[in-house]
């Protein structure tokens, strides 16, 4: 496949400052905060789990793939992690996927240590 290309700065997840990379053929690289898909996410994105606009690493072991939908609702859990300061309810979380919650929680463990 051909490698990601960085497109339309600024046009990703409202909570991030980062740049959005898409990955197409994404039968190759699935959503992976999403079991199943219904409708195909036919165009995927690069989410940084410790994300760029806070200090992460562009390395192939802080990048996930992920459907545009996961990625916005990652990023959002993140902010809400860092509002609350690790402490979100479980009211909160439970409107996530599982995939979702374990990559905000990863980010945020790794903004809040600095470290991978
Ligand atoms: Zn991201
Ligand atoms: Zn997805």
């Amino acid at each position: 496949m051909s490698a990601p290309t960085i497109v339309n700065p600024g046009n990703g997840p409202t909570t991030s400052q980062e740049p959005v990379e898409v990955v197409h053929r994404t039968t190759a690289e699935p959503c992976s905060v999403h079991a199943a898909h219904k409708p195909t996410s036919h165009v995927n994105e690069i989410h940084h789990v410790w994300p760029l606009g806070q200090g992460g690493p562009n390395r192939a072991d802080n990048r996930v793939v992920v459907c545009g939908t996961g990625h916005n609702s990652i990023h959002q859990l993140i902010a809400e992690y860092l509002t609350m300061k690790g402490a979100v309810p479980y009211s909160l979380l439970k409107q996530y996927t599982m995939g979702e919650r374990q990559l905000a929680k990863l980010g945020y463990d790794r903004i809040t240590r600095g470290a991978m």
